[in-house]
């Protein structure tokens, strides 16, 4: 008998949670739901617009999703359109794949004025997605701090800074390339609380902020410490590696082009400036002691007119599923939340990793859906189809989707891949 399973989320762990169960066999009929009409998750709406290729694991999800045991209900809010109870009754096997989708607040005095952006929305709002289509970020300043140390702190600092040319190829959205265009922005702070070995960029995306053609990567040399550490030998290699690429950075001249990205660290923000907006930045400097910064009492500032806060993302509880709030996931073991009901990806294990981290997880609930689930028989698509009826929801298919994406492709200026829709509305508008 069939075994009927909905992964709610189309992002990447719920599409390897796909394509794992698939691999056991043909005895699973799976719906993907997702909230937006584009499937994908981050890969569409967190990758940066300019990292194409990093993109290309759609492929393989499109491969996926044009299997016959696969269909796609995008536009369906759970939680909104239909209950994870709901699902529950319908279906065999509840997968949530709904990612990690709240921003973590910048906690300190000012934190709240206009200005001040988690990298979340910064990052939705060049990528296209829906709900920060009008953010309109302040960008009428020559300076930005960027706060946090990791690679999405480095992909808010390079589209920044990147040029026309640079972006040719990517898929930004035309009223953001034109806000960044018209900016006088030529300084743009990455700040860390601690140093440059506990730093966690990847070196590729620190080796590519030196070859920018417009900007130039600074850090102070008296930052960066004599060797290397790292928490086992592969993190040992991958800080040597920065450590290498940071020296570069310390040798190049300010002034050698147009726009500079300063990477400080020891660096802990204590209040953003400003009256009704942001005008600077207070820090305070500090010291890593067993691998946590201290403050050391001495402050300095920076004068910025945005901020933007790259310092993690945190799971939203859903009703219907238990929610860890200390964790900020729902409460699973190895991903098992209750009778049918499972995690995957960043709402089972938080915020971290890359793309390809998220199929352990697919695999892994696969194993305990195939071990968990007899014999099925419960009616799943039509059971979720009777419920959007009713109430008027309209799915997107992955026909639909498709129809969408074909538009997207046709209005883009090569070599651009794609102009992406930044509302709903015009996306639905492509169906009708
Ligand atoms: C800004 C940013 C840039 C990144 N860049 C890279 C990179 O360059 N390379 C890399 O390897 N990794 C990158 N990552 C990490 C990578 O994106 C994640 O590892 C991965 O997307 C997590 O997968 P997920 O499926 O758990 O979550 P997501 O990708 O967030 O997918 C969750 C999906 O669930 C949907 N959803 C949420 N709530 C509901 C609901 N109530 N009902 C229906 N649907 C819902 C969302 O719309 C979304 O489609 C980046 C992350 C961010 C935040």
């Amino acid at each position: 008998m069939t075994v009927t399973v909905a992964i709610v989320g189309s992002g990447p762990a719920g599409f390897y949670t796909a394509q794992a169960l698939l691999d056991r066999g043909d005895g699973y009929a799976i719906d993907i739901i997702d909230l937006q009409p584009a499937p994908f998750g981050l890969i569409r709406f967190g990758v940066a617009p300019d990292h194409q290729a990093t993109k290309n694991v759609m492929r393989k999800f499109h491969q996926t999703a044009l299997r016959d045991q696969v269909s796609f209900f995008g536009n369906v809010e759970v939680g909104r359109d239909v209950s994870v109870d709901e699902l529950r009754d319908a279906y065999d096997a509840v997968v949530l794949a709904i990612g990690a989708s709240d921003e973590r607040g910048l906690n300190i005095p000012g934190g709240g004025l206009p200005g001040v952006y988690p990298s979340q929305a910064f990052a939705g709002w060049y990528n296209a997605q829906p709900q920060y289509r009008d953010l309109d970020p302040l960008l009428d300043h020559q300076a930005i701090a960027v706060i946090g140390n990791g690679n999405v702190a480095i992909d808010v600092a390079r589209v920044l800074v990147k040029n026309e040319n640079e972006m040719a190829s990517s898929d930004l959205p035309e009223h953001v390339a034109a806000a960044i265009a018209s900016s006088p922005l030529c300084d743009v702070y990455v700040f860390g609380r601690r140093g440059p070995n506990q730093a966690k960029f990847t070196n590729v995306e620190l080796r590519e902020m030196g070859r920018l053609e417009q900007c130039v990567s600074l850090v102070d040399p008296a930052q960066l410490p004599d060797e290397a550490s790292g928490h086992d030998e592969r993190d040992l290699r991958l800080k040597k590696k920065n450590l290498d690429t940071l020296r570069g950075f310390a040798g190049a001249l300010p002034g050698s082009k147009p726009k500079r990205v300063h990477f400080q660290f020891y660096a802990m923000p204590v209040e953003v400036l400003g009256e009704a907006r942001v005008e600077g930045l207070r820090l305070e400097r500090t010291q890593v002691i067993e691998g946590r910064a201290q403050g050391t009492g001495e402050t300095f500032e920076i004068a910025c007119g945005a901020v933007v806060a790259a310092i993690g993302y945190r799971a939203r509880a859903i009703e219907g599923a238990p929610f860890d709030d200390h964790r900020g996931v729902v409460s699973n073991t190895d991903g098992r939340v209750g009778d049918g009901l499972y995690a995957v990806g960043w709402i089972m294990r938080g915020p971290s990793g890359v793309i390809s981290t998220n199929k352990k997880d697919g695999v892994l609930v696969a194993g305990h859906i195939e071990a968990d689930i007899g014999g099925g028989g419960k009616p799943g698509r039509s059971g979720l189809e009777g419920l959007l009826r009713d109430r008027g929801v309209r799915a997107v298919s992955y026909d639909d989707w498709q129809a969408i994406e074909a538009a997207e492709i046709a209005n883009a200026t090569p070599p651009a891949p794609r102009r992406k829709f930044t509302t709903t509305d015009e996306m639905l508008a492509v169906l009708d």
